[in-house]
């Protein structure tokens, strides 16, 4: 740079109060600078250049003087002309603008520090409360619910964890409700169903007891008594069945039996009944040999269930037809009758306790009501599944599957 553009530079800083600039010749005479500078602070500024390392290399640093409130920064270079040094271009800056950005960067962050921590507060409330909310509501429902109150409604529209588990709860309460329910209609019918046998056997027996009868009427009476009382030995004994394999406390007897045999043997047990009614009884097989792992008796007494309905519940010269199917990995059997049917809006309860379709018929036609619910449970401890297919005035069709496992 020329010695002219240099002191022009020199001219420009004057306006600036806060830096000094001065160009030294070789001999550290001054040749211009900013403002008149004290000789005492340029000795100072002599000084610091000749105790750099190399004059040839220039130097910057800061330095903190007692005369300085803040840092300056002092820099030299050398002006080198021809490969001569011919003189030194000397700045001293303070720092205040540095010193001035780096306290208002300290108030910003200072300012956004407080906003951060008052805003963090707000939205820890905030979201303490959207989390504790439910909570609490949750909390107030399931007391309500162990106090036995379980017409509960939660809202949850959410699809967290929290409105899972609100979810669950009102799913829990409209369960236990469902067990009330069904417990009380459970006590209802049973009391219902013993006592109109009872009801029978009490007044006959009465009759019999106080009044002078004819022989016949004797006989009459008497076989009611009969009747009534077998049929309410066998509800009893079904309403037993079922608490004990609902209990899971009937002992699975599993042995290895061949299916179509022991199927064709059962359908002779009910050969009579389907006579009576010229029902005809027909079973056909995929296979000759089909080997499966049951308790004989309790497979047994599922398969009379659905025959002994399907023939009570078919027309006399009806047919049912029973088709055993060995698949990979299961057995398939289906029943199917061509008798009345199941309604659609029945077909979902057909298995419950006490259901029947007709109510009107229930004990005189009908059995206890329990069977399909006893049948059910039968085949699931076999770890089978039955489903129903049924068309109204068509028929109706058991699926029973078995799944096969080391046989
Ligand atoms: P129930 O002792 O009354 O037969 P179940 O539990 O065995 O009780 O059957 C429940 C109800 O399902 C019956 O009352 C009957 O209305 C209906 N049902 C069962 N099997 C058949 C069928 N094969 N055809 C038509 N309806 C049937």
């Amino acid at each position: 740079m020329a010695a002219e553009s240099l002191e022009h530079v020199v001219i420009m800083e004057q306006r600036e109060k806060e830096n000094s600039f001065i160009i030294f010749d070789k001999e550290f005479n001054v040749k211009a600078s900013t403002d008149t500078i004290p000789e005492e602070w340029l000795d100072r500024y002599r000084g610091w250049i000749n105790n750099s390392t190399s004059l040839l290399e220039g130097r910057t640093d800061f330095v903190d003087t007692i005369a300085h409130h803040i840092a300056h920064v002092w820099s030299f270079e050398p002006l080198i002309v021809d490969g001569q040094v011919i003189g030194y271009l000397f700045i001293d800056q303070d720092t205040g603008n540095f010193e001035e950005t780096r306290q208002n960067l300290l108030v910003i962050t200072m300012i956004m520090g407080i906003f951060t921590l008052m805003l963090s507060g707000i939205l820890a409330i905030f979201f303490s409360r959207k989390i504790t909310f439910p909570l609490v509501q949750a909390r107030n429902l399931t007391r309500t619910i162990a106090k036995g109150n379980f017409d509960v409604q939660l809202s949850s529209k959410g699809k967290d964890e929290l409105a899972d588990l609100m979810n669950n709860i009102s799913s829990m309460a409209r369960q236990l409700k469902g067990y009330r329910d069904t417990r009380q209609q459970f006590l209802s019918n049973v009391s219902h169903d013993l006592r109109t046998p009872l009801t029978y056997i009490k007044a006959y027996a009465a009759l019999l007891k106080d009044q002078k009868v004819e022989t016949d009427l004797v006989q009459e009476q008497s076989s009611i008594i009969y009747q009534e009382a077998i049929r309410m030995e066998s509800l009893v004994k079904d309403l037993f069945q079922l608490m004990k394999l609902e209990e899971g406390k009937v002992s699975m007897n599993i042995q290895k039996v061949e299916l179509v045999d022991f199927i064709k043997g059962v359908t002779k047990k009910v050969k009579l009944l389907a006579d009576e009614k010229k029902i005809g009884l027909h079973v056909s097989s995929s296979h000759v040999d089909i080997i499966s792992s049951i308790d004989p008796e309790q497979l047994e007494r599922a398969l009379l269930n659905i025959l002994n309905n399907g023939i009570r519940h078919t027309a006399p010269g009806g047919r049912i037809e029973l088709d055993i199917k060995k698949l990979k990995n299961k057995i398939t059997i289906r029943i199917k009758d061509n008798g009345e049917g199941i309604p659609a809006e029945s077909r979902p309860h057909i298995w419950d306790r006490f259901y029947r379709v007709d109510k009107s018929r229930s004990t005189k036609q009908g059995g206890s009501g329990l069977g399909l619910a006893i049948t059910k449970q039968i085949i699931e401890r076999h770890g089978g599944d039955i489903q129903i297919e049924s068309t109204v005035h068509v028929g109706t069709t058991f699926i029973i599957h078995l799944y096969r496992g080391s046989e």
